[in-house]
């Protein structure tokens, strides 16, 4: 490590920069978003400038730069084009011991300004100590992405709420309960933009912790998308990293599982041919069970847990016991395959509306509205469809779709693994058979599916 990042108090603290061009403006920006009072030594300033020294109750000289101005900072910032100027002000406040800073010149500087991350009452610093950085960029990109804006809203609430929660816990409660509100259901409120819900919740369960401290859990609902971890959402993402304990199944991907908190329990709950699954019913129970015991559990399904996800059955057993939850929505196999197949689900030429449909067998029979699905204009997707291909295709076929109607099957779309098979309502089911196609596979019948060969992507 070459730079420590320190974080500066500069409210009200005088600061001197010397120059008054647009570097000398930028710096200018950030130390009054600090709260500093600017004092600036420049021939010339530019308009933002001189409103920005006015509005910190600073001052502003116009003359060049003489030794005696360092009498007026703590702090010092050269930013002017001369680089001769820019040294001797570096020379001069060494000598004085100021910390100095000269824009784009670290041999110049006793510190540097990292880059910043802002949230609120929070910013984080990333520093290369100039050895990169452009990386150090990158990874306040990253760390841009990864950090909800909502994180500012609860360093907030935290603030408003600090006194209230110091006066009414001792530590250790007072750090498990911090660690609560911003962990639990207090952080979901306000990352999903109620922080007023969020805050209510804090102070009702901060008077119950007073009383008798007890763990309050919360279920995740999140759709894990069709494979690929890169379409993951944020917010799954965020949720992912904050589990205690994990319930997952066959068609969340390793690649996506890998991504969940390292600490957290994992446990399988889907189905393997040679083993019996969980049943529904169990899952629904372990869901409130886990939660009662004051975890955060993440329910992570493969897709959309609203589509062909059974999630909707899930949380209404959460709902009756009171436990709290959210849902993440995620990327369903119809979106992931289509797009990574290059088969748009709808197309002004082709079809004007699309259906998501389920080929599960009941009782080894599929019973769907063929008339309907037959009508033309239209893309039908079905997910669980292997196993009834036959039937689905001999059915459209019978009920008035053209055979040669365009149908194609995609094996475990978004991964690498993906195979794209296509032919027509007749040919399709012996092709999946000759090319021995595996389960997940989802197969799309209608008159987009013959854009695909135009529109794959080429790897
Ligand atoms: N909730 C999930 C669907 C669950 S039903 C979603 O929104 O995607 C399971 C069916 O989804 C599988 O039988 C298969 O038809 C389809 N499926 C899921 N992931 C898939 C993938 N990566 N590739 C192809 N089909 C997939």
């Amino acid at each position: 490590m070459r730079y420590i990042p320190l974080a500066f108090d500069l409210i009200d603290r005088p600061c001197l920069l010397v120059g008054g061009g647009p570097v000398a403006t930028r710096k200018a920006r950030l130390l009054r978003k600090a709260g500093a009072r600017l004092v600036v030594v420049a021939p010339d300033i530019t308009d933002e400038l001189r409103e920005l020294v006015r509005e910190s109750g600073g001052q502003y000289y116009p003359e060049p730069y003489r030794t005696d101005f360092l009498d007026l900072g703590e702090l010092v910032i050269a930013a002017t084009s001369e680089e001769s100027v820019n040294a001797i002000v570096s020379a001069d406040a060494r000598a004085l011991r100021l910390p100095v800073n000269v824009v784009d010149s670290p041999e110049l500087c006793t510190f540097t300004v990292p880059a910043l991350v802002e949230r609120g009452p929070l910013s984080i610093g990333i520093s290369s100590g100039g050895a990169a950085p452009v990386l150090a960029r990158s990874i306040r990109a990253q760390l841009e992405a990864l950090l909800s804006p909502a994180v500012a809203s609860m360093a907030e609430m935290a603030a408003r709420t600090r006194d209230r929660v110091k006066e009414a816990l001792p530590e250790p409660q007072r750090k498990d309960f911090w660690q609560w509100v911003f962990t639990g259901p207090v952080a979901s409120k306000v990352e999903s933009g109620k922080p007023e819900e969020g805050e209510a919740q804090l102070l009702e369960v901060l008077e119950k912790w007073a009383g008798s401290p007890e763990p309050t859990g919360e279920v995740y609902l999140v759709g894990g998308g069709p494979g690929d971890p890169d379409l993951l959402t944020f917010r799954a993402l965020r949720l992912m990293q904050q589990a205690d304990v994990v319930l997952y199944d066959r068609l969340v991907s390793k690649e996506v599982l890998e991504l969940v908190r390292r600490d957290a329990e994992r446990v399988y709950v889907g189905k393997k041919r040679e083993f019996h699954s969980v049943p529904q019913d169990n899952i629904n129970q372990l869901l409130v069970d886990l939660a009662r015991e004051g975890k955060k559990v993440l329910r992570l399904k493969g897709g959309d847990p609203f589509i062909f996800g059974r999630g909707g059955e899930e949380i209404d057993r959460l709902a009756d016991a009171r436990i709290p939850f959210q849902v993440v929505p995620g990327i369903t196999a119809a979106s992931g395959c289509a797009s990574y197949a290059g088969i748009p689900l709808t197309h002004r030429d082709h079809a004007q509306s699309v259906r998501f449909i389920t080929g599960h067998l009941k009782e080894g029979e599929l019973v769907l509205p063929w008339k309907e699905l037959a009508s033309p204009g239209q893309t039908l997707v079905f997910y669980m469809g292997l196993t009834g291909l036959d039937t689905i295709c001999a059915q459209l076929a019978a009920h008035g779709l053209p055979a040669e109607t365009p149908a194609a099957l995609v094996e475990k779309g978004t991964t690498p693994e993906q195979r794209v098979v296509v032919g027509n309502l007749q040919t399709l089911p012996d092709l999946a058979r000759e090319r021995e196609v595996q389960a997940p596979a989802l197969t799309i019948v209608g008159g987009v599916v013959s854009l695909h060969e135009k529109l794959q992507w080429f790897r």
